[in-house]
C-alpha cells in the first residue's frame, strides 16, 4: 500500500446525525493512514467522499449540486459517493461528471479500502463487516454522536429509508462500550445515541443504555430519536431514576390525526402517543419534547390538518421538527391518491412553524430564573459562547475559555 502522507481527504455530508457520525468515522480512517482532512470546498483535495441523503427531492438535488461543485474546484480529485441517495439512484450519480465510484449504503464501511485501490492499484481486502459499520463523530469536543443501530423494518408508507439502509441491524454492545470509553478519553462529556430506528435494537435498547450509563467520564446521554411504541414504560422508569440520560426526548409523531397515521402505516394512534407523553411527564416532570411532523401527506384534508394542530396544542411539546411531505419513488405513499399541491404543503409548514415558535417560547419561559447546568460547546458570534441545558434549552453567555467543554451551573 502507498504512502499517503500529505494527501488531502475531504468529506461532504448531507442529512441526518447518523450520516454525520458515519462521515466522521470515514474521515478518521483516512486520517489514521496519513491523510490530512480539509474542507470539501478547498482546492488541492485528492479524495472527496460525499455521504448523501435522499429524505426529500430537495436533498437529492443538493447532493448533485455538491458533487458538481467539488468536481469543478478539484477536477483531478477522486470523488466517491455513498449514502442513501447513492443506494437508490446509483446510475443517476454515476452519470455525473467527475464521480469515480458509487458505493451503496451497505458498502459504506469499505470507502477507505476501495479508495486505496483506486489510488495505488493494490487490491485491499474488503471486510465482510458491511453488515454494520460502527461509527461515532469527533467533530465537536463536547458532544459526540454514537451510532448504535442502522436500518429499519417498519416501512412507513412515505419513507425510502428501509430501501436505502436495509433491515435493522445493531452495533454489538462491547463495540459501543469501547467507543464510549474512547469518546470519554478525548474529554467529550456528552454522547447522543443515533440510529435509524434505535428502539429496535436487537435484544432491546434498555440493557444497552444501562451498560453505557456505567462508562466513566461521560456525564450526559441523549437518544437522538425513538419511535413512541419502542419507548417502553420500563425504559422511562429507569431513565427517570436519576440516570445520565437527560430530560429530553425526540419522538417522531408524523401526524396528529388517526386516519393519516393509519395511511402512513405508523404503529400507534394519537391516544397511545398522548398517553406516552403523559407518562413521561408524570415520571420526569417538564421535559423537552421535540416532535417530528410531516405536513401535507397525500389526501390530508383541511379537517385532518386541523386535528393535527389541535392534537399538537393539546400535548404541547417544546419544539416541532417539520417536514413537508416529499414523494419518494418506490414507496406506497407515492402511489396514493390525493397528492397535495406544493403551495398547500408550504402553507401548512408555515402554520406548523408558527405553532412551533409559540410552543418553544412557552416552554423556555417556564424555566426563566431557574438554576440549570449548561454544557458550553464553543464560541459563537459577538464574544459569546453557547451551550445546552440538560433539557435542551440553548444558553449563551460571555465567552470564558476555561468553561468550554465543561458543565457549568447558570441561572437561566
Ligand atoms: S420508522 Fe418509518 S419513518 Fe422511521 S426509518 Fe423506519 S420506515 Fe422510515
Amino acid at each position: 500500500m502507498g504512502d499517503f502522507a500529505g494527501k488531502k481527504i475531504a468529506v461532504a455530508t448531507l442529512g441526518c446525525k447518523l450520516n454525520f457520525a458515519e462521515s466522521s468515522a470515514i474521515a478518521q480512517q483516512f486520517v489514521r493512514n496519513g491523510f490530512a482532512e480539509v474542507s470539501p470546498y478547498s482546492s488541492g483535495v485528492d479524495v472527496c467522499v460525499v455521504n448523501t441523503c435522499t429524505v426529500t427531492e430537495h436533498s437529492d438535488k443538493k447532493c448533485r449540486n455538491i458533487i458538481r461543485r467539488i468536481h469543478k474546484l478539484n477536477p483531478d480529485a477522486i470523488i466517491i459517493v455513498t449514502g442513501c441517495y447513492a443506494t437508490l439512484k446509483k446510475a443517476e450519480i454515476e452519470a455525473i461528471e467527475g464521480v469515480s465510484l458509487v458505493l451503496e449504503q451497505d458498502r459504506k464501511g469499505s470507502v477507505y479500502s476501495r479508495c486505496i485501490e483506486l489510488l495505488d492499484g493494490s487490491p485491499c481486502s474488503i471486510s465482510a463487516a458491511e453488515h454494520i459499520f460502527p461509527a461515532c463523530s469527533y467533530g465537536e469536543r463536547t458532544r459526540s454522536f454514537l451510532k448504535v443501530q442502522d436500518g429499519c423494518n417498519y416501512f412507513c408508507t412515505y419513507c425510502a429509508i428501509p430501501y436505502a439502509r436495509g433491515r435493522s441491524r445493531s452495533v454489538p454492545v462491547d463495540v459501543l462500550v469501547s467507543q464510549a470509553k474512547e469518546i470519554a478519553e478525548k474529554g467529550v462529556k456528552e454522547i447522543v445515541l443515533t440510529g435509524v430506528n434505535i428502539g429496535d435494537y436487537e435484544g432491546g435498547l434498555l440493557p444497552v443504555l444501562q451498560v453505557l450509563e456505567k462508562v466513566d467520564g461521560i456525564a450526559r446521554y441523549r437518544i437522538s430519536s425513538i419511535e413512541p411504541n419502542l419507548l417502553t414504560d420500563q425504559m422511562i422508569d429507569w431513565i427517570a431514576s436519576g440516570t445520565k440520560f437527560q430530560p429530553h426526548f425526540h419522538i417522531p409523531l408524523q401526524s396528529g390525526c388517526d386516519s393519516v397515521l393509519k395511511r402512513m402505516h405508523r404503529k400507534y394512534d394519537t391516544a397511545f402517543f398522548a398517553s406516552k407523553i403523559d407518562y413521561i411527564r408524570k415520571k420526569m416532570g417538564d421535559v423537552f419534547f421535540g416532535i417530528d411532523v410531516i405536513a401535507g401527506f397525500p389526501g390530508e384534508t383541511e379537517e385532518e390538518f386541523e386535528s393535527v394542530l389541535s392534537f399538537l396544542r393539546g400535548i404541547s411539546p417544546a419544539f416541532l421538527h417539520i417536514f413537508p411531505y416529499s414523494r419518494r419513488k418506490g414507496t406506497l405513499a407515492d402511489k396514493m391518491e390525493g397528492h397535495l399541491p406544493e403551495n398547500v404543503k408550504t402553507e401548512r409548514v408555515k402554520i406548523l412553524e408558527k405553532l412551533s415558535d409559540h410552543l418553544h417560547e412557552d416552554y423556555r419561559r417556564r424555566f426563566i430564573g431557574t438554576s440549570q447546568e449548561v454544557l458550553f460547546e464553543g464560541r459563537v458570534k459577538g464574544g459569546l459562547m453557547g451551550g445546552y441545558t440538560g433539557n435542551y434549552l440553548r444558553v449563551e453567555r460571555p465567552y470564558v475559555a476555561e468553561q468550554i467543554g465543561q458543565i457549568v451551573p447558570v441561572i437561566f
